[in-house]
């Protein structure tokens, strides 16, 4: 897969991302979140939205937000409930008292959105997409920037730098292909991420990300017709090359396959095995 990668940002800085949109990189780099999570800066009718104010525990990062936006924040907009991305919620709302909106479900019990949103809202400027499958909760924000381009704030659902982890049970691997498809049904010209810089031309990277899901889902189903075994197993077999610190994530993606192809009846278990149904 095409993915793209970008030297390391300016920590604190502003960056400028498109008229009216900006973002600051929270300084939480790994292996799960390329150079940290994207802050996104989004100018709205009814003022300046906050989209996923970063992790718990940066203090530096909410004095950055703070300090490019003067304090003045209309919303505070949660693309979903992972930690990198709403951790530092309740930092940012006691500072501001700005609402916090979401999916009207949450993913966790640790957060309730002020303003709930169901897919298809409309919301100050902007269309919420419901986009489950890396997280229950997941929504996708769109609108049209200043400068005509089709707006996709993508989050963890799509991005430019990696695939997505599929974590059951938050993550749903069925949700996740549907999902894709949602995307792939719609004419936007660029996603912006929660993970890694703008994506242009970005369906020709969804279509490869479904193919790509597709054809593991055939190799696990040909190691199922040699036998029975555990997810791990399974894991190890398919992903030879792989950093060591990504096992764990490798693996849950191949729990999220194998639940899928159980309810397609592809695949059933007894106990920690995996067979072919
Ligand atoms: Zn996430």
């Amino acid at each position: 897969m095409a993915f793209l990668t970008e030297p390391e940002p300016e920590r604190g800085a502003n960056l400028p991302v498109l008229p009216g949109i900006s973002r600051i990189v929270a300084n939480n780099p790994g292996p799960m979140t390329y150079l940290g999570t994207n802050t996104y800066l989004i100018e709205t009718p009814d003022g300046v939205a906050v989209l996923d104010p970063g992790p718990e525990g940066h203090p530096e990062h909410i004095e950055a937000i703070l300090r490019h936006t003067g304090g003045q924040i209309a919303y505070i907009l949660v693309s979903h409930t992972h930690h990198d991305h709403v951790g530092a919620v309740p930092a940012l709302q006691e500072a501001t008292g700005a609402p916090t909106v979401g999916f009207r479900v949450s993913g966790i019990d640790t957060f309730v959105p002020d303003i709930k949103l169901d897919h298809d809202a409309a919301f100050a400027g902007m269309q919420a997409l419901h986009t489950p499958g890396h997280a229950s909760d997941h929504l996708c924000f769109a609108l049209t920037a200043k400068n005509g381009d089709k707006v996709l704030f993508s989050a963890d659902h799509v991005m430019s730098w990696s695939t997505s982890i599929v974590s059951p049970p938050g993550g749903d691997m069925r949700d996740y292909f549907a999902s894709l498809n949602l995307l792939l049904a719609r004419e936007d010209d660029v996603y912006l991420p929660g993970h890694g810089p703008a994506l242009r031309e970005p369906r020709d990277l969804v279509r490869a990300m479904l193919t790509h899901r597709v054809i593991r889902e055939q190799a696990i189903a040909r190691k199922l017709t040699g036998g029975a075994f555990d997810t791990y197993t399974i894991m190890d077999a398919l992903y030879s090359q792989l950093n060591p610190r990504l096992r764990k994530a490798a693996e849950r993606n191949v729990l999220a396959h194998l639940l899928k192809m159980e309810i397609e009846g592809k695949a059933s278990r007894e106990g920690e095995l995996w067979r072919a149904a």
